[in-house]
């Protein structure tokens, strides 16, 4: 593809999550190798290291963000708070990039960033969304875009059977497996003001932009796929893995621990289950407890990422139970952070108990590596039950438990039952490559967004 001139300017709005920068850089990665020059600007809270990519500008606007908002129980509470506070700062800084350099080919905005779609359509500029989770999460908004700002505050309720009878609409056997309707019991606990606010506002934000673009294979959510495009009019740009696209971005906010990679060196191959919960979610002591033990007894060598102040109340891991350490000596590895693409990519990892983060479980399906589920919020559920029920690939940990956890791990790694989500994972990865190599699918998803990108 012919690289575009370095006057096309392209402005990535970014939101300062870990599950979030990577994938906005990456994208901003793919762009710039086309010759499009990057302006990013993001929150100040968790600022990513600008040093990392001297070849971006980037600009941090304040957020009012304090520790309270991300303590609150309320997961939509700091990105309710982010989009409010943010809005006329974001927009003051759009108009000083006009300003400056008189054009801006288009504006990519995170759907956490929703507030940057009016100001982006007020100023007259091109508008695009990066959906950093799967095409299948985009389901649940039709039910939501209905909603205006009035009736939120007394429409919780309905609005969770709005999404009922948008589920009763599938037939098609990949959506059934999906398990919706049982989907449909968590959105109600999460059903809070800020929340349905915000799904309001994804909704919109979905609905409104003039390109969706979503890190994902076509072939991974095909029947999702064609029914979200039945309901969002903006073209949808499947632009996945986007880790495969833009491999050596670094998008770390902790430092990954090297030392974890000699040690897998040493294991012998598929032995290893890799164990890590992502950049947010949170156990508590008697869960680091189970954890600990039902690794210790299920035999298999484990690397476990606990990131400092994951376990509540916990510095790190010293509430590890005593005698824990002398039961699985070299046979375990734990690590505060880890170069998990690198890692999923070893030859000596056989299995990934995972949270079900969107990146982590791509990466885990291109690199061929079967998966234990347990979601914690959000759209980990609906990612769990892709893994477990469409693609087969992976088996949920329904409770922390010690002696489930071993059985689970066992189940997974060695057992007979295993074998064939271990050779559905290994299928997989193959179609993954044999996807990314194909000549058409990606360069096709990549050149329709850059010819919208210049169409302004
Ligand atoms: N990750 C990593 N090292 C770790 C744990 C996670 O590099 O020790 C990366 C992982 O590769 C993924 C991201 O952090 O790209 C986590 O994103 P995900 O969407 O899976 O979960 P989130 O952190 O948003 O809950």
């Amino acid at each position: 593809m012919e690289k575009q001139q370095k006057s096309s300017h392209v402005v990535l709005v970014m939101v300062n999550f870990q599950g979030h920068i990577t994938p906005m850089l990456q994208l901003a990665s793919i762009l710039h190798s086309k010759g499009f020059s990057i302006t990013i600007v993001h929150p100040e809270f968790n600022s990513p290291n600008p040093s990392n990519h001297p070849e971006f500008t980037f600009i941090s606007i304040p957020d009012k963000l304090t520790e309270s908002h991300f303590s609150d129980k309320d997961a939509a509470s700091p990105v309710w708070s982010l989009n409010k506070n943010c809005a006329a700062p974001l927009q003051q800084c759009l108009e000083k990039i006009l300003h400056s350099l008189h054009h801006i080919a288009a504006v990519i905005y995170d759907t956490l960033m929703y507030s940057a779609q009016t100001i982006t359509e007020d100023l007259g500029l091109l508008g695009i969304v990066l959906r950093t989770g799967s095409a299948t999460t985009m389901l649940f908004y039709p039910a939501f875009s209905q909603l205006d700002e009035e009736r939120i505050g007394i429409i919780i309720g309905i609005a969770n059977t709005c999404f009922l009878d948008f589920v009763y609409e599938i037939k098609s056997p990949e959506l059934e497996a999906l398990q919706l309707k049982r989907l449909r019991a968590l959105l109600s606990q999460n059903a809070t003001k800020a929340m349905t606010e915000v799904r309001v506002a994804f909704a919109n934000v979905l609905k409104r932009s003039s390109a969706i673009i979503v890190n994902s294979m076509e072939f991974l959510e095909l029947e999702a796929l064609s029914k979200v495009k039945q309901y969002f009019p903006a073209p949808i740009i499947t632009i996945g893995p986007l880790h495969k696209f833009a491999p050596a971005v670094c998008s770390s906010l902790l430092t990954e621990d090297d030392k974890c990679i000699s040690w897998l060196n040493k294991q012998a191959p598929k032995s290893v289950i890799y164990v890590s919960f992502g950049s947010i979610a949170n156990i508590d002591k008697q869960e680091l407890i189970e954890i600990a033990w039902g690794l210790s007894s299920s035999k298999q060598p484990f690397l476990w990422v606990v990131r400092p102040g994951m376990v509540s109340g916990s510095e790190w891991i010293e509430s590890l139970p005593n005698g824990f350490e002398e039961s699985v000596g070299e046979r375990g590895c734990i690590v505060k952070w880890a170069p998990q693409k690198e890692v999923l990519a070893h030859a000596a990892v056989g299995g990934f108990w995972t949270h079900c983060g969107w990146n982590s479980t791509i990466e885990s399906i291109c690199e061929g590596v079967p998966m234990l589920c347990r979601p914690f919020f959000g759209d980990q559920y609906l990612n769990t039950s892709s893994i477990c029920n469409v693609w087969k690939i992976g088996l949920e940990v329904q409770n922390l438990e010690r002696g489930n956890i071993e059985r689970t791990i066992k189940r997974l790694m060695v057992d007979m039952e295993g074998n064939g989500i271990r050779k559905r994972a290994i299928d997989l990865k193959e179609k993954a490559a044999f996807y990314l190599m194909e000549e058409g699918s990606t360069s096709c998803s990549l050149n329709m967004l850059i010819k919208r990108i210049l169409s302004v």
